[in-house]
């Protein structure tokens, strides 16, 4: 055995074992191993932000964490990377850094540009993801913005349209005007505002007026109706009668609905298309018009008159001021409301209506439930996210979007006939935007002229397909076998995105749910206790805390910040404590490998009571830390292993034998053997126990002090240790904790009268109180003695005056200096 060197330099302990994993090749899933059984890992594409944040520690940190444990119990663990580029972001960083506009150019060109952000992007984020030491297999590297990937992305949008879950229409669908695109209802956010409810008075046909009150004037050239409840006893008898609509300067009729909220407001709503998600309800219910007063850039268009060309703030000021002259405007005041804004700019959002291409997730809704309750979520409660929001949609999923940088649509239409034209599934990739149909005409009315789906994909319809991918769908014949993936780990704020669409894609395509398991992790706070954000500068960067304290020290404080699935907040101190706990684990691997350099691991030897005290301890700790990780409880593990370590066996053992170790021709040779035995097996058991963890520094120790004996390849395919239950000794375990006891308060006792611990002790007496407790401790006499310094050390049965010791009030002691 060699012996660690006395320094430890941590970074460049990390790089080395960064690249040399890699040229190893250990991390790669065996596609012919037939024996071991498999583990698919669902990681998540990124998106390429070019900013890998401490929240991406965490997350990678538990995908990580997970892989590793896996593959020391034994399975041949899959644990791909891909990319999910395409993006708005990057489109408008493209067009302000060229300073043009994607719709100056052909979208195959414009893209190309966007491809040169987004490669850099992933490279620094690949770099972030190497340097944590994420034991991913390079080789399943993948882009969503290649064409290999367009293919899989449209070949499932083919299978889907046959199978009759895609269709084109005119619905309502969230829009942002400040993007200029559809969203879903899972990008959208809502946030409390600040609005003015303006009361407006609604002439009615022959004398006296109704009062409305609403945030959005503005919308008074899209009122289509007046609606009152029809259980309101104030304005029952108007049901039926028209109402004249200031601004449009429309006669309406006034009509019943259940949804009108009496309380709010006078009682009195308008209608308008669209206000809001309550007004697309009333419109389909009740068969109104729908007129559309703000376009797809958010101003107010020919339906809106005089306001015509206005944005939406003019024309809400503009229409107050009329109103307000016109003395139909009773009285403004402020509300502060809930509004729905788009996820990504924050702009609030309007409900337009324009031709969209949609999946019918809704008919999914049932089996969504049932395979949620067949899938094991951790933490537990985190199912009900996803069935609550998949039951909470009212519409179903918007795929298309308005935008240049994102996979194309396979579809085409005859010019003359309009009849809609899908690719087949050997012409993808397909750009239609560029390509035409692989057909000579029109298979309805034969004219040979087609014009191209300019739309594309939602992103979340690229990223959606994942599981099956990841298992090698549609190329690898046994894709089967890492499919449902064993687990999807994903953040808690996207579960109604990313967990929703990969289950609703993978029912609809194969029938099966996509995952068996579901691991959730919580957000990154900022050491105030708020979310961590640029804005609120309590932002900490990632190159910051690598290059002071490395990927070991972050990812013991990604393990062990909180419960999974709760927020983690940052700590300066967490990542401190575990760069502290590097440095001892190192110095007490460097101990003992200065005193295991006689050693042989075949010797047979005689156990101490405190080896075998040791030893049993240990046992629970790898039963814990086992059970633990099978529930990814991974602060539970991390806090067992670390505790167990630095107290129990640093502290307390290490301590306790050090005499064996120095001093054989005094307490003899056998004796000494036992403590190289134990200290060969516990190190080995802990760095295994860490590795997952600390997979780093555990390995530069076990490729020093143990890859000659144990043959390991790596500390990470060395198999797991199986808790031991023949070393499981409880009456070890109750002697030795009292012998520790005492050997701890007399160390105290030397502290606390400023003495050196290396003080002799002329004398002590033990008071054991009891006929069981002298008996054990005479038997530890000498590893009191040897521990403590002490020249001549009695114990009697009968209790007496004293030093108590703590947990042992009937165990005293006098020592004289
Ligand atoms: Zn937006
Ligand atoms: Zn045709």
């Amino acid at each position: 055995m060699e012996t660690l060197p006395k320094q430890c330099n941590i970074l460049k302990i990390e790089e080395k074992w960064q690249k040399k994993w890699e040229e190893m090749g250990i991390y790669h899933f065996d596609w012919k191993d037939k024996k071991r059984p498999t583990y698919a890992i669902d990681t998540p594409p990124p998106y390429p932000s070019g900013d890998f944040h401490m929240g991406n520690v965490l997350n990678w940190t538990y995908f990580d964490i997970v892989a590793r444990y896996k593959r020391m119990r034994g399975y041949n663990v899959y644990f791909p990377q891909g990319w999910d580029c395409h993006g708005l972001p990057t489109e408008v960083e493209t067009e302000e850094h060229y300073g043009i506009s994607k719709t100056d150019m052909l979208p195959d060109k414009f893209r190309k540009l966007c491809e040169q952000f987004v490669e850099k992007y992933i490279g620094v984020m690949k770099t972030a993801i190497k340097q944590l030491g994420c034991s991913i297999d390079w080789t399943t590297e993948y882009k969503t913005m290649n064409p290999d990937y367009w293919r899989r992305t449209q070949l499932s949008f083919v299978l889907l349209y046959k199978k009759g879950f895609i269709y084109h229409g005119t619905h309502p669908v969230n829009w942002c005007p400040r993007c200029e695109t559809a969203i879903a209802d899972a990008e959208v956010e809502y946030e409390t505002r600040e609005g003015t409810l303006h009361f407006i008075r609604f002439p009615l046909e022959h004398k006296g007026y109704l009062t409305v009150a609403t945030t959005r004037p503005e919308l008074l050239p899209a009122c289509v109706t007046v609606a009152v409840n029809p259980n309101d006893d104030r304005y029952k008898q108007y049901i039926g009668k028209d109402i004249n609509v200031p601004i449009a300067k429309r006669k309406v009729k006034i009509i019943a609905e259940d949804m009108v909220d009496p309380e709010f407001g006078t009682g009195v709503v308008m209608i308008c298309t669209y206000g809001d998600k309550a007004d697309v309800k009333s419109v389909a219910k009740h068969g109104l018009p729908v007129i559309m007063c703000i376009d797809e850039k958010g101003r107010m268009n020919q339906n809106a008159g005089k306001y015509a060309e206005m944005t939406i703030a003019e024309a809400k000021k503009a229409m107050a001021k009329d109103l307000n002259k016109e003395g139909l405007l009773e009285k403004m005041e402020p509300l502060r409301q809930e509004v729905g804004v788009c996820g990504r700019c924050k702009t609030p959002i309007e409900i337009l209506e324009r031709e969209q291409w949609f999946m019918r997730t809704r008919k999914l809704t049932d089996d969504v439930e049932k395979n949620s309750w067949e899938i094991a979520w951790y933490p537990d409660y985190m199912r009900t996210r996803l069935i609550d929001w998949a039951k909470s949609l009212d519409w179903d999923w918007v795929i298309s979007r308005q935008r240049v940088f994102a996979t194309p649509i396979p579809i085409w239409y005859c010019k003359k006939c309009k009849t809609t034209v899908l690719a087949e599934p050997d012409w993808l990739p397909i750009d239609p935007r560029i390509q035409p149909p692989k057909i000579e005409s029109c298979p309805k009315c034969g004219a040979g002229e087609f014009v191209p789906e300019i739309d594309v994909f939602d992103t979340w319809f690229d990223s959606s397909i994942t599981c099956a991918v990841h298992a090698g769908w549609p190329d690898r014949k046994d894709w089967r076998r890492l499919f449902p993936a064993d687990v999807h780990p994903s953040g808690i704020d996207i579960i109604r995105t990313w967990a929703y669409y990969l289950m609703v894609r993978h029912l609809a395509l194969f029938n099966e749910k996509p995952y068996k398991s579901c691991l959730i992790n919580g957000m990154v706070l900022g050491s105030d206790g708020r979310k961590m954000s640029k804005s609120l500068g309590n932002y900490v960067a990632t190159p910051e805390v690598f290059s002071k304290y490395g990927a070991d020290a972050a990812r013991q404080w990604a393990a062990s910040g909180g419960a999974t699935g709760s927020d983690i907040p940052f700590r300066w101190a967490d990542v401190e404590y575990g760069w502290r706990f590097l440095i001892k684990l190192w110095n007490v691997a460097r101990f003992a490998s200065q005193h295991l350099q006689d050693y042989g691991p075949t010797e047979r030897v005689k156990l101490e009571l405190l080896d075998r005290w040791l030893l049993s301890k240990l046992a629970k700790v790898v039963q814990k830390a086992t059970s633990a990780l099978e529930e990814y409880q991974f602060n539970i593990a991390a806090e067992e292993i670390r505790n167990f370590t630095w107290h129990t066996f640093c502290d307390s053992y290490i301590e306790a034998v050090k005499h064996r170790l120095y001093k054989p021709e005094t307490y003899g040779e056998t004796r000494r053997k036992a403590a190289q035995h134990t200290l060969y097996l516990a190190i080995y058991r802990i760095l295994q126990l860490l590795a997952p963890i600390i997979s780093h520094t555990t390995e530069e120790i076990y490729q020093t002090l143990y890859a000659e004996d144990k043959k390991h390849r790596s500390i990470h395919v060395s198999p797991w240790p199986v808790p031991d239950k023949k070393m499981i000794d409880e009456e070890a375990e109750r002697y030795g904790d009292l012998i520790i006891a005492v050997i701890e308060e007399i160390r105290r006792d030397k502290a606390e009268r400023r003495k050196p611990l290396n003080t002799i002790i002329k004398d002590v007496t033990i008071y054991a109180g009891t006929t069981k407790s002298a008996h054990i401790l005479n038997m530890a006499q000498k590893d009191i003695t040897g521990t403590c310094k002490i020249e001549k050390m009695k114990v009697l049965e009968r209790k007496g005056k004293g030093r108590e010791i703590r947990d042992y009030p009937n165990v005293r002691f006098v020592a004289e200096y």
